[in-house]
């Protein structure tokens, strides 16, 4: 036996993992550039960790040699867990992200030519923000503010142009909806060069920097190419040209590179990632040694072979079949909620009964998703973890106007809570009417004082006192009625129309807002308990980042759960406009992206996959994501042609109550409350069979085999979770 087996039989005894052949080959192909490209969860991550271990252990290269490379701090930190968890007895090499490898160059160089820079990025000061410096040029080349929306765009643009390398005449040809983008874009590398008596740089920079440092200073260059022995990059199908050049210029000498990708969980193109890049590898590198992986050691044989099948409706990918030796685990379940607002219950519901929450985690497109969610989660004590957690729901304007309504319910005396909504109240009252009463203190009303002191148009005085009566019969009223009233009576969401129209926001992401609010509020009985919930979530939600390693539910955006993997995963809000957009509709490599995130999304499953959509969504109809349907239609299709009888391939789904008629959901399910007795004998989808404990109003306590757990009633009879079982 040669060294070499002894480490791989040293390793399938340590860590009882058997390499197979190609990763065998990738794990001692060290020398020389390699690109393994592989399918999800066919070990590409393993067998990157495995080779980083055969270098230290059988090559006895020094970890400090050795360079993993990842694209985001988040993967830099999962890639660190798992080598510390098969090797903790090895000292960590250097895995970091492409951007502080960047940052590090571009640091050196400017120490050494002896000039200052700043960075206006993360978390630089917000006078020399990227985002205040963007606003400030949109507003004096076009005369009004940048909405959010625009803003995220015009940073798109500017991100998509530094990574693609695009040189500055081919701007104005990059697509954006962002007017006058190009020019935008010119002013601020200008600014950034002169406005300010250093050199400003944002992330994207760092990279353009980093690159042309190499390029030109021959002493850098050799300094880190001889930093590093051997490179290797994990994720690489969401690698930007500009990153590309980084690393082919770091490993230039010695090309000891790692490539590890997939092609068909490239999520990034509108970053600018270019994993057409990888087709060229040997071009670049003549020598590489390619090789491919296909079988899956994730996942379940349902789940693989609906995902293989799914993924192959993108044109533009290398052809690959994955396919998987592990066991079938119980069909893909797909759930056609009645409305939206049932689905954060719903989870939580479902979720709450699980034995375990750390190998599970919810999935969704949207940032925005996760309020609801915490809300739920929270309110049912279920821990969660977040590593994406957003704090600026909080503080989004809507939230804010919303709190100041309720503020003038308790005191309609205070001009500047006025001031912050005063335009977004029924009455329309002008900010210089507004200034006229600003400074009177007579400790009266300030619609009074409105009234009686500001230049009115003859309507706005009957409403300016209808908003005042309508505040005052608010004093007291519990939140979710307050919120109402405020959308309503009060003009604030007629209001939002306007500044829509005005500003360019989106409309349903307000109202989004809004419905969440109310969801928050749902059960509160006093403005003071919502505004202590909103406090008590914001800060739930910063500590949610913290839960990473804990007994906790994750819960992710698809594009983050990249490279992760959970025991049961749901994924949510399944419906045409979120995936696909609606933008992605109309484009053939946007509808292909949106493919591909999809499959990221469905392969971080190994044995239970739930897909959510709903009927409705602020009384809006919806329809379910056309990828549900496909797999559904592949599902149903394996049904007829399937081999292995054992496997179950029917699709099961599950509706709440009567919106739902047409899916045979759960017929037997319990349908009367009066049904619920002590000692009744009842069965639950996740739970199985249980007695009927006790019966609290709506709170039902009941044993099931594992363990006792308590159900409210109301849900159980509108999601037909329980049924019946004969005594017999
Ligand atoms: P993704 O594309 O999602 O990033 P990946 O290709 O990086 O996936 P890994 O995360 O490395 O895949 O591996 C997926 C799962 O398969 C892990 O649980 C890993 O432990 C397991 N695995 C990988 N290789 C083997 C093997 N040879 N034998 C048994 N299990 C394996
Ligand atoms: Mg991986």
């Amino acid at each position: 036996m040669n060294t070499k087996q002894d480490f791989f039989t040293r390793k399938k005894e340590e860590l009882a993992v058997v390499l197979n052949d190609v990763q065998l080959a990738a794990v001692r192909h060290t020398e020389g550039p390699l690109l393994l490209l592989a399918s999800p969860g066919s070990g590409k991550t393993t067998t990157v960790i495995m080779r980083i271990a055969y270098l230290i252990e059988e090559k006895g290269v020094a970890p400090s040699r050795i360079k993993a490379i990842t694209f985001s701090r988040a993967a830099a930190n999962d890639m660190k867990d798992r080598f510390r968890k098969f090797f903790p007895y090895l000292q960590p090499v250097d895995f970091s992200t492409i951007h502080s490898l960047a940052f590090e160059l571009v640091r050196a160089y400017f120490r050494k030519v002896n000039m200052p820079f700043r960075l206006i990025e993360g978390d630089a000061d917000m006078q020399f923000h990227k985002k205040t410096i963007l606003r400030n040029l949109y507003k004096s080349t076009s005369g009004v503010n940048i909405t959010e929306d625009q803003l995220e765009e015009l940073m798109t643009y500017i991100s998509y142009i530094k990574n693609k390398m695009v040189p500055s005449e081919k701007w104005a040809s990059v697509a954006t909806e962002v007017p006058g983008a190009e020019r935008i874009l010119m002013q601020y590398e200008a600014f950034k060069r002169t406005g300010t008596g250093q050199l400003l740089l944002d992330f994207d920079d760092m990279l353009t920097k980093a690159n042309e440092i190499l390029q030109k200073d021959a002493d850098l260059r050799r300094m880190y190419q001889e930093r590093y022995d051997y490179v290797l990059t994990d994720e690489s199908q969401d690698t930007s040209m500009v990153q590309h050049v980084i690393v082919e210029k770091l490993v230039q000498v010695h090309q000891n590179l790692c490539v590890v990708a997939d092609d068909d969980q490239s999520i990034y193109s509108w970053r600018g990632a270019e994993s057409a890049y990888l087709l060229n590898f040997k071009k670049v590198y003549p020598d590489a040694k390619i090789l491919y992986m296909e079988q899956n050691y994730r996942s379940s044989q349902e789940i693989v072979t609906a995902a293989n099948q799914f993924i192959k409706r993108n044109k533009h990918r290398y052809d690959k079949n994955m396919f998987t030796e592990n066991p079938a685990a119980g069909p893909i379940r797909f759930v056609r909620l009645p409305d939206y607002k049932y689905q954060a219950k719903y989870l939580a519901q479902n979720i709450g009964l699980l034995e375990n929450f750390f190998e599970t985690a919810v999935l969704y497109r949207n940032n925005t998703s996760s309020i609801a969610l915490i809300n739920e989660f929270d309110r049912a004590g279920i821990p969660f973890y977040m590593k994406d957690a957003d704090n600026r729901f909080f503080s989004h304007w809507v939230v804010q106007d919303i709190l100041n309504m309720m503020r003038l319910t308790f005191t309609d005396k205070r001009a500047d809570i006025l001031e912050q909504v005063h335009s977004k109240l029924n009455g329309y009252i002008t900010k210089q009417q507004l200034e006229a009463v600003k400074r009177i203190r007579n400790n009266k009303s300030v619609f009074d004082n409105l009234i009686q002191y500001a230049p009115l148009k003859a309507y706005q005085k009957k409403q300016i006192l209808e908003v005042k009566e309508t505040l005052r019969q608010m004093n007291g009223m519990p939140p979710l009625d307050a919120i109402k009233v405020i959308r309503g009576r009060l003009g604030y969401e007629k209001a939002l129309g306007n500044l829509c129209k005005k500003f360019g926001f989106r409309k349903d992401y307000l109202i989004g807002i809004l419905n969440t609010l109310e969801e928050i509020a749902d059960t509160l009985s006093t403005m003071e308990e919502f505004a202590a919930r909103l406090k008590h979530l914001e800060q739930v939600l910063k500590m949610a980042k913290l839960k990473k390693g804990k007994n906790a539910v994750t819960l992710s955006t698809f594009h983050n759960s990249k490279g992760l993997e959970f025991e049961n995963v749901y994924m949510i809000d399944l419906v045409e406009g979120i995936i696909p957009g609606s933008d992605e509709k109309e484009d053939e490599l946007l509808m292909e992206e949106s493919v591909r995130l999809f499959y990221v999304a469905m392969t971080r499953a190994k044995k239970s996959l739930e897909m959510v959509s709903y009927e409705k969504r602020n009384g809006n109809q919806m329809m379910d994501s056309r990828f549900v349907s496909a797999i559904k239609k592949i599902v149903s299709g394996r049904k007829k042609t399937t081999r292995t009888g054992s496997v179950e391939r029917k699709v099961k789904m599950v509706g709440l109550g009567k919106d739902t008629a047409e899916i045979p959901y759960n017929p037997n399910a319990i349908k009367d409350v009066s049904a619920f007795t002590v000692g009744k004998k009842v069965k639950h989808r996740v739970f199985g069979h249980g007695e009927i404990l006790s019966v609290d109003g709506d709170t039902l306590e009941i044993r099931f085999e594992k363990r006792v757990v308590k159900l409210s009633a109301v849900t159980c009879l509108k999601m037909g979770l329980l049924e019946e079982v004969d005594k017999l």
